[in-house]
């Protein structure tokens, strides 16, 4: 459920402080600390999960609530009114840097296609 050594982990237990924004039993959405966009928010599962490709069946409902949740907030903040993106990296060439599955939320800046 849990891993000792990662980092988000350490946020979901509050041993890492983190401007968290909304948290409930299974979900933590806090700001990123490295901002790419005027809001940049990163929406995780208390569950351990290392990536994307590691979730399985059990995880359905997880993730659906996750992603619906990404929606409740940007639309909390306001970003539905202009647009916002919501990003995964999954792995090495997908940019993936933090092994504890998130999605990026950003928004307050025109985006570009195709990301780098
Ligand atoms: P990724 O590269 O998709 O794995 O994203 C990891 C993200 O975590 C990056 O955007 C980092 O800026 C962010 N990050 C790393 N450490 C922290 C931290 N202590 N608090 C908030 N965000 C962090
Ligand atoms: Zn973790």
């Amino acid at each position: 459920m849990s891993d000792p050594n990662c980092l988000f982990c350490k946020i979901i237990k509050k041993e890492i402080p983190a401007k968290i924004e909304f948290e409930d039993e299974n979900l933590l959405a806090f700001y990123d600390i490295t901002p790419q966009a005027p809001t940049h928010l990163l929406v995780i599962p208390k569950k351990h999960i290392a990536s994307l490709d590691k979730a399985e069946s059990s995880d359905k409902a997880l993730i659906g609530e996750l992603l619906l949740r990404v929606s409740e907030i940007a639309k909390s903040l306001g970003l539905d009114k202009e647009g916002f993106r919501v990003v995964n990296n999954a792995g090495a060439l997908g940019g993936q840097t933090v092994f504890h599955l998130h999605f990026h939320l950003l928004g307050g800046r025109q985006m570009k296609w195709p990301p780098g």
